[in-house]
């Protein structure tokens, strides 16, 4: 899961008077009537603003004068000279639809259901002067309904009338997102180690209840660490709402994923530290967009990598022979630098903007040492806080914090894009090159997302065959229609057997034999033949060990092997990397 990043494309410039936008508004989730008075101030004078056309415009008043208001589609003009403006506008919102996460993260309109209402910013909800700004929400829901926007809590009642909130956003903003739902609240009071309090709070749908203990641990943990190692939280407040949606979002001051989202063990163990993070980079340091992001590249070394640092170097090592695996699958033609990288919109962005940068920031930490690495950061953190900055503010900060001239090391892995001609040794994977693919142990996603592949029953057996065809129709991308029972002389292959079959029709076929693992009810690897060509094998004791990885196998696609004891991984792994020579062996 990955942060959604709305963004203007030109930032204006944050220095200046901001405006200020105060919103009172009453959303009835029941019957999806929305209906809201805004005041939209600017010192330095109002040139328009914009409000989507399904909200229709109520009322209209110009420095305290009512006037009708100038409108085509979704802009407004104002007369030259104004500095105020009053609307009141409501609209019938579009009820929940169900959608699958994809059409979640493309459908950006504004919805209402008791279930759930979410109101993203890029919906045009609220008068939206097309710049920073800051805000105050004042929020009115029926009886059993919560909400929140993202900011301190500065006002809440809630009883048989109805729920309201008052919430402050004082730093400069680029829009509000708005979540309602049945939610129950639990809270914890955090001091952080600069003194500062936090409010880390869960807004959970009810049979959510029994996360919410271990999420606002978690998150309390996050914020001591992030706050120790850059400096304090800059927000009173944190929370974790919950979505009737399968999304995952990420805003200053809160994280907004689907119900079954929350319910992964995974999401509390890195997405959730990584969102967290996003506070100081994104939400507290505003990237500069046209000169590259590097807030995700951060964000991805500190939180992601950092979690596999904290779990062992094996582990570490793994996520970065990973990136460089990946990195080895694009095609040099759609290599770019990270300068030119500004959001995630496919799979090349995020192997050059996350990992790459992720891989830039640990050798840049590997070259100055961990404690100038560690006061670069809170350098730039206190020089940048609630400004935009870029990769230039980053060298400067690391390069006066370690005393080290970095403009060459900036130049080469910012500005271009690539690497240097690498020749040295680095079995470690610690350094960003293009490696020979050969050299990556092989895994079994190579044969899971291959465009074609075989599947080979080994054996005379109809309902293994069958059980073969079933798992093979939810492993594979290739689809094939058919199981066989010979191996093609080319092509991807997932073969499967009963063990002492299998290791027969191995020997016959000049195959590697079945590695020595542990026993278990299947054993599941990954290889490659004397050609190169990867395939995967099942070796299992019955068909019934068969049929119980349907669902577990299908979530090791990273694994080169893995040992099974009827639906559940006992032991799994990576095979080790082959020497990065021309003259080395295979494994
Ligand atoms: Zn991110």
């Amino acid at each position: 899961m990955r942060r959604l990043v709305i963004m203007l494309l030109a930032w204006p410039g944050v220095a200046g008077a901001l405006a200020q936008l105060d919103l009172d508004l009453r959303l009835d989730p029941a019957t999806r009537e929305f209906a809201a008075k805004a005041r939209l101030a600017d010192s330095a004078g109002l040139r328009g603003f914009r409000l989507a056309p399904e909200f229709e415009i109520v009322a209209l008043s110009i420095d305290g004068r009512a006037a009708r208001p100038s409108r085509r589609g979704a802009v407004v003009t104002l007369p030259r000279g104004t500095r105020q403006v009053d609307v009141r506008y409501r609209a019938t919102l579009k009820p929940l639809a169900a959608l699958d996460h994809r059409e979640v993260l493309a459908d950006r309109s504004a919805t209402a259901a008791p279930e759930g209402s979410f109101l993203p910013a890029a919906a045009g909800w609220y008068p939206e002067v097309g710049a920073l700004f800051s805000y105050r929400v004042s929020l009115s829901l029926p009886a059993g309904q919560k909400g929140l926007v993202p900011g301190e809590i500065v006002k809440e009642s809630d009883g048989a009338d109805g729920y309201r909130a008052e919430f402050v956003f004082a730093e400069p903003v680029e829009g509000i997102d708005l979540m309602a739902g049945p939610y129950v609240l639990a809270e914890h009071r955090l001091k952080l180690p600069g003194g500062h309090y936090v409010k880390v709070r869960s807004w959970f749908h009810p049979e959510l209840g029994d996360l919410a203990p271990a999420y606002l641990d978690d998150s309390a943990r996050y914020l001591e660490r992030y706050s120790r190692l850059i400096g304090d939280y800059p927000f009173a407040m944190f929370s974790i709402v919950s979505s009737p949606t399968p999304t995952g979002f990420g805003m200053p001051t809160l994280t907004y994923l689907g119900r079954d989202v929350l319910r992964l063990p995974f999401i509390r163990a890195t997405s959730l530290g990584h969102e967290i993070l996003h506070n100081w980079w994104g939400n507290g340091v505003y990237p500069d967009w046209p000169r590259g992001n590097w807030s995700e590249g951060l964000t991805t070394f500190l939180a992601d990598y950092a979690y596999k640092e904290d779990e062992s170097e094996a582990a570490a090592r793994e996520m970065r022979m990973g990136w460089l695996r990946d990195y080895a699958a694009v095609p040099p033609g759609e290599d770019f630098a990270l300068k030119n990288f500004t959001s995630r919109q496919h799979g090349i962005a995020s192997i050059i903007g996350y990992n790459k940068a992720a891989m830039v920031f640990l050798m840049l930490r590997d070259r100055i040492g961990k404690d100038a690495f560690e006061r670069g950061l809170r350098l730039f953190w206190q020089r940048h806080r609630f400004k935009t900055a870029g990769w230039a503010e980053l060298e400067a900060a690391f390069g006066e914090a370690s005393g080290q001239p970095l403009a060459d090391f900036f130049r080469t892995w910012v500005q271009q894009s690539g690497s240097p001609p690498f020749a040295g040794a680095d079995p470690d994977f610690r350094i960003w090159r293009r490696i020979d693919p050969a050299v990556f142990p092989p895994i079994l996603r190579e044969v899971f997302v291959a465009p074609e592949a075989t599947v080979v029953a080994v054996g005379n057996d109809a309902e293994l065959r069958a059980a073969a065809q079933a798992l093979a129709a939810r492993l594979l991308d290739a689809k094939p229609d058919a199981v066989v029972t010979t191996l093609p002389a080319r092509g991807p292959a997932l073969i499967v057997g009963k063990a002492n079959e299998l290791d027969a029709w191995l020997a016959a076929r000049q195959l590697p034999p079945r590695p020595v693992l542990k026993e278990g009810s299947a054993q599941v690897w990954a290889g490659r033949d004397g050609r190169g060509r990867p395939y995967v094998a099942i070796a299992v004791a019955d068909v019934a060990a068969l049929k119980a990885l349907m669902r577990p196998l299908p979530h090791y696609g990273k694994q080169s092997w893995l040992v099974f004891d009827g639906a559940r991984a006992i032991e799994r792994g990576i095979w080790p990397p082959r020497a990065e020579t021309a003259a080395s062996g295979s494994r």
